[in-house]
């Protein structure tokens, strides 16, 4: 069996069929890992204690004939800052080097209801603060498809284990671009899905009005699968809705005939890279051919996105951070005089310097005097990034674009350049800011052999119809020569 290889769909059918125990299943991707991982470092920590003995329940419920649940034995990574009871929980931080949490996010106990078999937890930028992967408090993931470049940000270890064949599918979290991002640069499918439809209960926060938590996969019918598993209500968040989710299997495979595809011109301007627009100009021909109608609209606030995202999500974050302090979490520095110094010295040593940064912007912001000229001034910017999307969406159904402007770049390109980096995320950002959901799917490589990723966003709690379209266009461009 070409384990690389499976879906999760097809890894539940192995397992329904008793080609395979999930048990064998586990023991193939631990080693898998163990000959590919050394080279992408796509993995912090593995649980395999927890991994086997989920197997072992697995296999128990196939052996009784009883009905499989819907990821039955399904290998799957875990992006690092999501809580994971007795098996370390870190944020990519050395200040959460030992933390072990006391409980499971929402997401994870969803998807181990529903089968699911946690090999690790993947490496991420620290507190997912970046769009390389380079941030990391414990070493860089390498893109699998060229190891001298990125595997993108904030969740590359996700996206790259799910590349390598080293997990089935995965789970990430996107606060401006980090699933959207890695799943494009890697070649895989990743989905933001609406603010509010999957709990951050268990995610440790990084900006909380803007954290989504999301699946990436090989396939657009198996991110259906993986959103099914995790979407809905929580009581643990308040901020989830009480809203009902559709059964996501049902669109797809559904034509498009009809629907109405935007394309916004602010996207397909001088920044873009030439193959990249190709690319994407390609996958909405495609769309095109398949019935859809293609509309240009204008989302005219887009030059700000950037700026108004790093003032939103650096003042949240400064709120945030403030609680690794050495007394309550993790890390605690030795050698100081007074509480004051042991606060200073444990942020010190426990955070990097891009987290430091963020902390320090955020703070500024913040602060009396500037409040009304930054932080203010950009939540009301976003307003209106908001309304950009809800007009476009009386006109359209969903809205096509490039996911990235470039493809992955060469690891230490750009961190000497932080505003370099930050640029990456342009396409991104603005659907974090108004909440709506978006897809990246691959679309094509470069001349290199590079992946290029198209981004569908659609209107609040649609996320069918972002996997209707987006499996439309997977198969089209899947039939391409
Ligand atoms: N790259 C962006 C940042 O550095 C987005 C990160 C994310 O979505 N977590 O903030």
């Amino acid at each position: 069996m070409e384990i690389d290889l499976l879906t999760v769909e097809s890894a539940r059918t192995a397992i329904l069929e008793k080609q395979i125990s999930a048990s064998a299943l586990v023991g193939s991707f631990y080693q898998r890992i163990e000959a590919e991982d050394a080279a992408i470092g796509a993995y912090l920590t593995l649980c395999k204690e927890r991994a086997y003995k989920q197997a072992a329940h697995i296999d128990a419920l196939a052996d009784k004939g009883d009905d499989l649940p819907p990821l039955a034995g399904v290998p799957i990574a875990i992006k690092d800052v999501f809580t994971t009871r007795d098996v370390p929980t870190t944020a990519g931080s050395k200040i959460l080097q030992n933390f072990v949490a006391p409980y499971d996010a929402t997401v994870v106990s969803r998807l181990e209801s529903a089968g699911a078999i946690i090999l690790g937890k993947t490496n991420c930028d620290e507190f997912a603060m970046g769009s390389s992967n380079e941030n990391s408090g414990f070493y860089p993931v390498r893109n699998p498809v060229d190891h001298t470049r990125v595997p993108g940000g904030s969740s590359g270890g996700s996206a790259a284990a799910v590349a390598a064949g080293t997990a089935v599918a995965s789970l990430g979290s996107d606060t401006g671009g980090s699933i959207r991002q890695p799943a494009a640069f890697c070649g895989v499918v990743g989905l933001m899905p609406t603010y509010g439809r999957v709990s951050r209960y268990g995610l440790i926060a990084f900006a909380s009005s803007l954290d989504h938590p999301g699946p990436f996969a090989k396939t657009v019918q198996d991110i259906a699968l993986m959103l099914q598993a995790i979407a809905g209500h929580d009581p643990f968040d308040s901020t989830t809705a009480d809203i009902a989710v559709p059964n996501y299997g049902d669109y797809i495979g559904r034509p498009v005939t009809g629907l109405k595809v935007g394309v916004p011109a602010e996207y397909f301007d001088e920044g873009l890279d030439g193959e990249v627009r190709a690319a994407v100009e390609l996958g909405i021909q495609e769309l095109k051919n398949a019935g859809a109608e293609i509309v240009s609209i204008s989302l005219p606030h887009t030059p700000y996105a950037i700026p108004t995202y790093y003032v939103v999500a650096t003042a949240e974050a400064s709120s945030n951070l403030a609680r690794y302090d050495g007394v309550r979490y993790g890390l605690r520095a030795s050698g100081g005089k007074s509480l004051a110094e042991m606060y200073r010295r444990t942020r010190d040593t426990g955070f990097g310097a891009e987290v430091k940064r963020r902390i320090m912007l955020g703070t500024y912001v913040l602060s009396a005097g500037y409040y009304d000229a930054y932080y203010l001034k950009a939540q009301r910017v976003r307003s209106l990034l908001s309304r950009d999307f809800d007009q476009a969406f009386t006109k359209v159904d969903v809205i096509v674009t490039p996911t990235t402007p470039t493809p992955a770049f060469k690891l230490g390109e750009k961190t000497d350049d932080p505003l370099a980096m930050y640029l990456a995320d342009i396409f991104t950002v603005t659907a974090d800011l108004a909440g709506v959901p978006g897809i990246s799917i691959p679309c094509g490589k470069s001349k290199e052999g590079l992946p290029i990723g198209m981004q569908i966003l659609g209107r609040h709690f649609d996320e069918a119809t972002l996997l209707q379209v987006a499996h439309v266009a997977e198969h089209a461009l899947a039939a391409r020569p």
